[in-house]
């Protein structure tokens, strides 16, 4: 009875929501606190699927699987079953990181000269950058190995929001407008995407009933009719032979996908990357992403440093990128241990100092003897264009199994071509290759290779227990976006949903700093004093996070207006 009483008081007190049928909000809100599991997505629509499997007693994977089903109706220039991701997983039983990687891959007749003098632009909307899709077989992995329900019951959600549709907001038509003048080369995208000849109207509501006759066809057939059966056909024969509109002048160049590629594809678990900060573990994606490696060498170069500041903040990060161009890529023997050590980052350190280094500078020297202090004289490579969407969401069940879940199709629109009555765009993600000619490049590409990736899905412990999960979308930015929000966390001592919101600045190696134009209001003055140039530009990632703010309450944070905002939820708000 003693044990029964107190318990049954606060279960009533928790689990009963003031309004049993106010079950999801019905507006994005940036910030949620409160108990059972907690999710944080760009879009409305997919947190509340995250949100109805954690309430139906689904877990952290399950849910996270079906938002990112969901992401790839809502966000499909951004995610979709043809794209690739990584996953960062805690599972709380096991007491132990994993990684999914479920990165896209070069087809096996890809070489090394493959992309080779192909303007990038051209590259970006072709068949020959679509990399064989990873996610489908992400997903499955992930609920195979972590999950509870099947990927039939994961992808539901999608196929009501896909045939019931959505709302178009501001953000949705402005990607499509920005689109228009490629999708309309596309007879399947054009007649998806800009029905009667223009970008759907904010305030309309989309459907898209191929896509979810597609994910009604993925539920009952499985992973295997992508990967070698009827879908895996029509994307491979839409790669060798895009559905150009009759009369378009583009030069569309077809891709060197075979269906052997798809059979061929597996998702991979990999070894998370770790390091240690402020007393904290912090785990990140390995290779074939940089982002477990440059987010963790940067922290290493700062903890190290007796005072750490904005300008510290840029040139730790302008040095990690130097190192990430020359050794990090889908290679094997990328020096990964000497890239996180502590001996590394003391070498690389000791070159930051009162005044910003020109850059770009040179790669470091991870060969285990950290002596000097001179800085190396190696050329630096530069860092290639990336494009700026993708997406990421965060999810924690009640259980303390938590995820950080990075996806994407590469470019906003990914290659611009909708596999014909599938309703799905393929990705451009082999855009991510060095193009060449750049011997000794650890991202060119090759067979059945990765490209590199700067997704950094990551999660902080503190005393072995998970303390924060964060990324972001924003190509090769997504790292510096990552960093700046642990730093603001964690060395400026803001609460995480101000870390979030905060302006931003990215150094990548490049001769000038982006920053948002509130960055520069506050500390451009400062800052060109030591030495750092800036360029404007108006928006740097749209990120997740989540916390665990002590007796099982959690904080879900969102972006409150980057792309539009985001939707942060808790199966139980507390205030
Ligand atoms: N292609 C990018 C990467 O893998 C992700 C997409 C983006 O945000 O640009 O790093």
């Amino acid at each position: 009875m003693r044990r029964m009483l107190v318990p049954a008081v606060a279960v009533l007190i928790t689990l009963v929501p003031a309004s049993p049928v106010a079950a999801e909000p019905q507006q994005k809100v940036p910030v949620a606190k409160g108990y059972g599991g907690a999710v944080a997505t760009v879009d409305l629509d997919a947190s509340k699927a995250a949100l109805s499997v954690l309430r139906k007693g689904g877990n952290a994977v399950d849910a996270a699987v079906a938002a990112g089903a969901v992401l790839g109706v809502t966000e499909p220039y951004s995610a979709g079953l043809a794209g690739g991701g990584f996953m960062v997983y805690y599972d709380a039983r096991q007491r132990k990181v994993f990684t999914i990687d479920g990165r896209e891959t070069a087809p096996q007749a890809m070489t090394s000269t493959s992309l080779e003098g192909i303007p990038f632009a051209e590259a970006v909307t072709s068949g020959l950058s679509a990399g064989v899709p990873g996610t489908v077989a992400n997903w499955d992995l992930a609920l195979r190995r972590f999950g509870t329900i099947s990927l039939k019951q994961a992808l539901q959600p999608a196929i009501e929001v896909a045939s019931k549709g959505f709302l178009v907001d501001q953000t949705f038509h402005d990607q499509t407008a920005a689109n228009a003048d490629r999708f309309k080369d596309f007879t399947s995208t054009a007649a998806l995407y800009l029905p009667n000849g223009a970008p759907p109207p904010v305030g309309s509501v989309f459907r898209n009933p191929e896509l979810a006759d597609t994910y009604r066809e993925l539920a009952k057939r499985g992973p295997g009719w992508l990967y070698g059966g009827q879908l895996g056909k029509d994307i491979v024969a839409t790669v060798k032979q895009p559905p150009v509109t009759p009369g378009t002048t583009r030069n569309v160049r077809p891709g060197l996908m075979e269906l052997a590629d798809l059979r061929a594809y597996r998702a991979l678990m990999r070894e998370p990357t770790k390091i240690s900060y402020k007393g904290m573990d912090v785990y990140g994606m390995a290779p074939p992403s940089s982002g477990g490696s440059t987010v963790g060498e940067a922290l290493n170069i700062l903890e190290s440093l007796p005072e750490v500041g904005l300008h510290e903040y840029l040139e730790a990060s302008k040095l990690a990128f130097a190192d990430r161009g020359k050794y990090v890529g889908d290679i094997p023997g990328v020096p990964l241990t000497e890239l996180l050590s502590d001996g590394f980052a003391k070498e690389r350190a000791c070159l930051i100092g009162e005044q910003a280094m020109k850059p770009p500078v040179a790669p470091g020297n991870p060969d285990g003897s950290y002596e000097s202090c001179a800085q190396p004289t190696g050329s630096a490579t530069p860092v290639a264009d990336e494009g700026p969407e993708t997406t990421h969401l965060v999810v924690a069940d009640r259980w303390g199994n938590v995820i950080a879940y990075n996806l994407t199709i590469e470019s906003t629109g990914g290659n611009g071509i909708v596999v014909p009555g599938r309703g799905v765009l393929l990705n451009n993600e082999l855009t991510d290759f060095t193009f060449g000619p750049a011997p000794g490049d650890p991202n060119l590409p090759a067979p059945g290779k990765r490209p590199r990736s700067s997704m950094a899905p990551t999660l902080v412990f503190d005393d072995g227990r998970p303390v924060l999960a964060v990324g972001s979308p924003g190509g090769s930015t997504i790292i510096t976006t990552v960093l700046q929000i642990l730093l603001n966390r964690y060395e400026f001592d803001m609460e995480l949903p101000e870390a979030l919101a905060a302006p931003r600045a990215t150094q990548r190696n490049t001769a000038q700093t982006q920053a948002e134009p509130a960055f520069l209001g506050l500390y451009q003055d400062q800052l060109t004093a030591r030495g750092h140039s800036f360029v404007s530009t108006p928006e740097i990632g749209a990120a997740t996070a989540l916390e665990f703010l002590g007796g099982g309450r959690i904080q879900a944070v969102a972006e409150p207006t980057r792309r539009g905002g985001g939707s942060a939820m808790v199966v139980v708000p507390t205030r």
